[in-house]
């Protein structure tokens, strides 16, 4: 300031000192803006893009700053400027700002910061001097060495101080600091130096001369002025557009990755940090509810009108949702057809209880879309916190198992209770337990005798797997199926069980047919065809002896993959037999769809047998849909001679069930096919000789 007061009062011309002056705080604060973006270490192409554009912008306000102020300075005689060493100047100023700027944004912090600075100090002296070395007048030029030095002092001091504030910030304000620094790095240096110089106008003959630079006055220093203030406020402008369209694209992709895209409803990610700050701030008397929504037959949705069906089942459940919530309360999608919904501040259990049953309602109401019923069940399990758990990760494994209870149970809300995890647990050691089992060869198939009622004759097996584990004795599979079902090891057991039932059976005396039970993620494998095929060539049992259970849980998933799948065996001369037939919600249309060989009713239809007129009348109607469309009919579960008289007036053909025997292991079973073919090679020996001697007789 000093110095400027002092220019002034030695022959400046006011205004354009003035004008200096502003671009000098104007360009000083765009270029330190522009520098705060920079990431100190300087990570990328986007961080080199803004030390660029900042040295830029810094080198034509140090330039500016001096040409303009120098057109101010009216040293008493005619001056003009020698236009290279002019440009130089303006090129040294850019480069040396630059660069300084670029060791700051390296320094990552170190002393390079406080160079860089240096760095910039020296460029500002740089365009002073050589400036001042194009200044062509008539005069002589006297120096003070003192405010030279002073000036040098200044400009590099300064310099450092504007870096040492760009690096190592204490403030978020301290950009600003760095920017007057800078500013006045810029006229300290410039308006010292100034005050250095003296000008004795030169006399005699020289004094005349004409000078070949270029003249400057007013109109030239308004020009440049404006020619260089646009040029800095349209690179800020272009700099702010940018960081807004930057910002704005920051915002949207942050929003999208928590939000789902298709319902619109937050995200897992969202919900999980939602809970961990309500977790975090859980008052005393107060619970935070989590409710875990599983949708039911969601999937035979999407298989019959479509993903446009299911994606607008989906919006919709979501709106309805989302409509019923109340301020502490949100709901996410978390998966496919899942949601997690949570209310923060739940005064006690029924409260809760009372959430997700307000939920549930708002679910299973059936949706309109494009004049069709679309409608599905839901299970929600519940959790809430503090009694549950106090961490995010806990509470969402809670509240699933509470989930899976209540979908096992067909329940539209169950809570969690610590049981469940007992249970659960155990299912993982059981898992463990069964891979193991699988290769240390404690499975085995047993096989259930399949009769024809009329005769009583075997027509064939069920092949079932046992498991005979070294310390609970015989595992029955209704226990090791489902757990196998769910981690999905049931995929490896049922090639082992096809392979041992094949094998088994081609033994056998007389060629009946094996039966052989095939779940849903048995069904779903691509190459599943061909791993029946693979086991009918090793074992070189003929394709028709060969009969796969499948249930309708197999073709809901992925109806029409099941259904190549099962067309492709069919092709090849195997039988594919329904499974529990009944006990599954669209028995008929399934029937309808795919033409099985064999129908099996299941046997809580038998059971009841002689009680139940209902159940009578199930086992009636089957056996005529059967008959009506050529499909034989296998009664399961027939354990009495009154079942089984039933069954034959109504004409079924074939039985299965305690009555005929219980599964029996491997020996037992061929010791039996063997009883039954000598048997009947007796019978046809006996009648052959009849036959003979009835012959001979005549
Ligand atoms: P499923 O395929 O319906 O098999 C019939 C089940 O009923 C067998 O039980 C059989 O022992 C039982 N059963 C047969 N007759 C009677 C009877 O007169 N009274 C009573 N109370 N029960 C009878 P198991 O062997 O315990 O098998 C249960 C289920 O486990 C099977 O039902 C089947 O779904 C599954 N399973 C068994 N082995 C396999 C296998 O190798 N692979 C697959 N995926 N599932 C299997
Ligand atoms: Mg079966
Ligand atoms: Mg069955």
């Amino acid at each position: 300031m000093i110095e400027v007061l002092t220019c002034l009062r030695d022959g400046h011309d006011a205004t354009l000192v003035i004008a200096a002056a502003l671009i000098c705080g104007f360009g000083a604060l765009i270029s330190a803006r522009m520098f705060r973006k920079v990431s100190l270490g300087l990570n990328g192409a986007r961080d080199s893009w803004y030390v660029l554009q900042a040295g830029l912008m810094g080198g034509v306000t140090v330039w500016t700053t001096h040409f303009v102020a120098m057109i101010g300075f009216d040293p008493g005689v005619p001056v003009a400027y020698e236009p290279v060493l002019t440009m130089l100047s303006l090129i040294l100023a850019i480069v040396g700002v630059g660069g300084g700027l670029w060791m700051v944004g390296r320094s990552g912090g170190g002393w390079m910061a406080e160079t860089g600075g240096v760095v910039m100090g020296l460029a500002v002296l740089a365009v002073h001097y050589v400036g001042m070395a194009a200044l062509e007048l008539s005069g002589a030029l006297t120096w003070n060495p003192w405010l030279v030095a002073l000036s040098i002092v200044l400009a590099l001091g300064l310099g450092a101080l504007t870096a040492n504030r760009f690096a190592r910030p204490l403030t978020r304000l301290c950009w600003c600091g760095g920017a007057a620094t800078f500013a006045l790095t810029i006229a300290s240096g410039h308006f010292t130096a100034m005050s250095a110089l003296t000008v004795a106008p030169l006399g005699g003959p020289e004094a005349g001369t004409p000078l070949d630079g270029l003249a400057p006055d007013r109109t030239l220093a308004m020009l440049v002025l404006l020619v260089m203030g646009l040029f800095l406020l349209a690179g800020f402008v272009s700099f702010l557009a940018d960081e807004s369209a930057r910002r704005e694209a920051a915002t949207r992709l942050r929003r999208q990755s928590l939000q789902d895209a298709l319902t619109g409803l937050p995200n897992r990610a969202m919900l999980r940090s939602r809970l961990e700050a309500l977790l975090s701030s859980v008052r005393r008397g107060e619970m935070i509810a989590v409710v875990s929504v599983d949708l039911h037959r969601f999937k035979p949705v999407n298989d019959v009108h479509g993903h446009d069906g299911g994606d607008a089942l989906l919006r919709a459940l979501a709106d309805r949702m989302s409509a019923l919530l109340g301020p502490d309360e949100m709901v996410c999608r978390s998966g496919g057809d899942e949601f997690i919904a949570l209310k923060a501040r739940s005064a006690d259990e029924d409260d809760a209880v009372a959430f997700a049953r307000r939920l549930h309602a708002a679910l299973v109401r059936p949706v309109d879309w494009q004049g069709r019923r679309l409608s599905v069940g839901a299970n929600l399990g519940l959790a809430v916190a503090p009694d549950h758990g106090l961490d995010v990760e806990t509470l969402l494994g809670r509240v699933d198992l509470a989930m899976y209870r209540a979908k096992a149970a067909e329940e539209s809300v169950v809570i969690y209770d610590p049981a469940m995890d007992e249970a659960s647990r155990a299912r993982s050691q059981m898992a463990m337990d069964l891979r193991a089992a699988l290769e240390k060869g404690e499975l085995e198939v047993h096989f259930q005798a399949q009769n024809e009622i009329a005769t009583r004759d075997l027509v064939g097996f069920e092949a079932l797997a046992r498991w005979r584990h070294p310390e609970r004795g015989m595992v029955p599979p209704s226990e090791f199926i489902p757990v196998a079902e769910t981690t999905g090891l049931i995929r490896e057991i049922g090639v082992w069980v096809l392979h041992a039932a094949c094998k088994e059976a081609a033994a056998w005396a007389e060629p009946l047919r094996v039966a052989v039970n095939v779940a849903p993620q048995q069904l779903a494998q691509p190459d599943f065809a061909e791993t029946v095929l693979d086991a009918l060539m090793t074992s070189g049992l003929e394709p028709s002896r060969l009969e796969l259970e499948v249930t309708e849980a197999s073709l809901i998933s992925d109806k029409r993959r099941a259904e190549a799948v099962m067309a492709a065996l069919k092709d090849a001369g195997v039988r594919i037999a329904m499974d529990d037939y009944g006990t599954g919600y669209a028995s008929l249309s399934t029937l309808q769809t795919f033409p099985f060989d064999k129908i099996k009713i299941d046997q809580s239809f038998i059971r009841p047998l002689g009680q139940d007129r209902q159940a009578a009348a199930i086992v009636r109607s089957t056996l005529i849909l059967g008959e009506a469309l050529g499909i034989p009919v296998l009664a399961e579960g027939v354990e009495t001679e009154a079942q089984l008289a039933f069954l034959d007036r109504a004409r079924c053909k074939e039985a299965q069930g305690y009555f005929f025997g219980k599964p029996m292991d491997a020996a037992e079973t061929a010791a039996r096919v063997g009883e039954q073919w000598a048997r009947k090679r007796a019978e046809f020996a006996r009648g052959m000789s009849a036959a003979t001697a009835y012959g001979m007789g005549r």
